[in-house]
C-alpha cells in the first residue's frame, strides 16, 4: 500500500478535551488522552497540536507500507524531516494516531482485520479489567475515596462471558452504593472511603478485586496524603500490604509514587503489582522496574509512548520476562476501538477499558466481535 493521502484535524474526546484524529487513504484513527498523566510519559505533541496538524497535513511522501515493521520507514522519515532525536519526540498522540491510521489503511487494502496486519497468528484473548467505582483525580466529588479506580477482574471461559459478568456487577454496585453519577470512565462516583468500597466489592461474585491507587496524585512532600491522615512511605507500604491481606486484593496498580522503584518491590506479590506511571510504557523504565523487582505486571498505553514499534517491543520484552501485560485505555477516550485489535494482536494478558459508556463499550464490543469471528473460522 502506498500512502497517498494524509489528513489530520482536532476532535473532542469523551471529556470534551481536544485530541487528534488522522486519516490515511481515507481510514481514520484517533488518540485518547489522560488526566492522571505520568511524569515519564512522552509528550502528546511536538510543540503543540497545531504544529503536528500542519506537519501531517503537508505530508506528500509516497511511502510504501506492506507490513507492520514498515512503520520503521515512517518513523525514520519523520525524524529526518522534522529534525528530531527520535520518533517519540514527534509527540505520542500524533504519532500513535498516524501509525494506527496507516495500519487501518493497510488492513483495508489487504481485506484483513486490523489485528491481522499486526500479528496474523494472534489467538489469545485478554481478560477485561473493569473500572466500577472512581475516586482520586477521576472523581469530582468533594468527599471521595483517594484511590483512583476500583476494578473488577471477572472469571469466565470467554471474553463475552467476562464482559457480561462485569456489566451485571456494575449494575449491582450502583444499587448497593446508591450512586447516581458516573465519572469520566463510566465508573460510579461515591463519598464512601477506600475500605468501605473494598468491603462492598468483596461481596461480588465471580470477580477478583483490583485497585489503581494512582498514588503519585496524592504523594506530596514525601508523604501520602489521605485527607487528614498522612502516611510515610513505610506506612503506605504497610497499608497497601494490609489491603492484600484483609480484602484479598489481587491487582494493585501504582501503589507507590512513580519514582519509587524500590518501594514497589516491597509490596507483596501474591497477585499482580502493576506499573503504570512508574513504567509509563517505556522500555527503559520497564527494564529498570524488572531489575529492581518492582513489578510483575504493567500497563501499556499506546499514547504514553507513541511508537507502535516500541509498544510491540514492550510486549515481547514482558512476555520473555514473565511480566503480565495490561493494554489500557485513557480516561479521555474517543470512539476508536483499535485498542481491542492491538490487545489481541500483541497477546495482552488483560485489557483495561472501563465497563460502561459508549467510549468504553466500543472496545469491549470490538473484542467480542473478534472472538466471534475467530471462533467461527
Ligand atoms: C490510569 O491511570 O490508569 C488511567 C487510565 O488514567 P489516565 O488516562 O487519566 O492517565
Ligand atoms: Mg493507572
Amino acid at each position: 500500500m502506498i500512502i497517498k493521502s494524509v489528513k489530520a484535524w482536532a476532535i473532542k474526546d469523551s471529556r470534551n478535551e481536544t485530541t487528534i484524529e488522522v486519516s490515511v487513504n481515507g481510514c481514520k484513527a484517533s488518540s485518547p488522552s489522560g488526566k492522571s498523566t505520568g511524569k515519564y510519559e512522552s509528550k502528546p505533541y511536538h510543540k503543540n497540536i497545531e504544529w503536528n496538524l500542519k506537519f501531517l497535513n503537508s505530508w506528500n511522501e509516497l511511502i510504501e507500507v506492506s507490513a507492520f515493521d514498515d512503520l520503521k520507514k515512517i518513523e525514520k522519515f519523520i525524524v529526518k524531516k522534522a529534525g528530531l532525536k527520535d520518533a517519540k519526540e514527534f509527540g505520542a498522540n500524533a504519532l500513535f494516531a498516524f501509525e494506527s491510521a496507516i495500519l487501518k489503511a493497510l488492513a483495508k487494502e489487504e481485506r484483513k482485520e486490523l489485528w491481522q496486519v499486526v500479528n496474523e497468528k494472534a489467538k489469545k484473548f485478554p481478560t477485561p479489567v473493569g473500572n466500577v467505582i472512581g475516586g482520586g483525580l477521576h472523581s469530582s466529588n468533594k468527599d471521595r475515596p483517594e484511590f483512583q479506580e476500583f476494578l473488577l477482574i471477572p472469571e469466565g471461559k470467554t471474553f463475552k462471558k467476562k464482559f457480561k459478568i462485569m456489566q451485571s456487577a456494575h449494575k449491582e454496585i450502583k444499587k448497593i452504593i446508591k450512586s447516581k453519577k458516573k465519572n469520566d470512565e463510566g465508573a460510579w462516583e461515591t463519598s464512601l472511603y477506600n475500605e468501605q468500597v473494598l468491603g462492598i466489592l468483596e461481596g461480588i461474585d465471580d470477580v477478583q478485586i483490583g485497585i489503581d491507587v494512582a498514588s503519585s496524585s496524592f504523594f506530596k512532600n514525601g508523604k501520602y496524603s489521605y485527607g487528614k491522615r498522612v502516611l510515610s512511605r513505610r506506612h503506605q507500604i504497610d497499608y497497601i500490604n494490609s489491603l492484600i491481606e484483609k480484602f484479598g486484593v489481587f491487582y494493585l496498580e501504582d501503589p507507590l509514587d512513580e519514582e519509587d522503584f524500590s518501594g514497589f518491590s516491597m509490596v507483596k506479590k501474591e497477585g499482580l503489582v502493576v506499573g503504570d506511571d512508574l513504567t509509563a510504557s517505556h522500555l527503559s523504565r520497564t527494564k529498570k522496574a524488572l531489575k529492581m523487582k518492582s513489578i510483575n505486571a504493567m500497563i501499556i498505553k499506546p499514547n504514553q509512548n507513541g511508537s507502535l514499534l516500541e509498544i510491540s517491543e514492550l510486549f515481547k520484552f514482558c512476555k520473555k520476562n514473565g511480566v503480565k501485560t495490561v493494554m489500557s485505555h485513557r480516561s479521555g477516550e474517543t470512539m476508536d476501538n483499535a485498542l481491542a485489535d492491538y490487545a489481541f494482536a500483541f497477546g495482552a494478558d488483560f485489557i483495561k477499558t472501563g465497563v460502561s459508556t459508549k467510549w468504553r463499550e466500543s472496545k469491549l464490543k470490538r473484542m467480542c466481535e473478534i472472538e466471534r469471528k475467530v471462533s467461527n473460522k
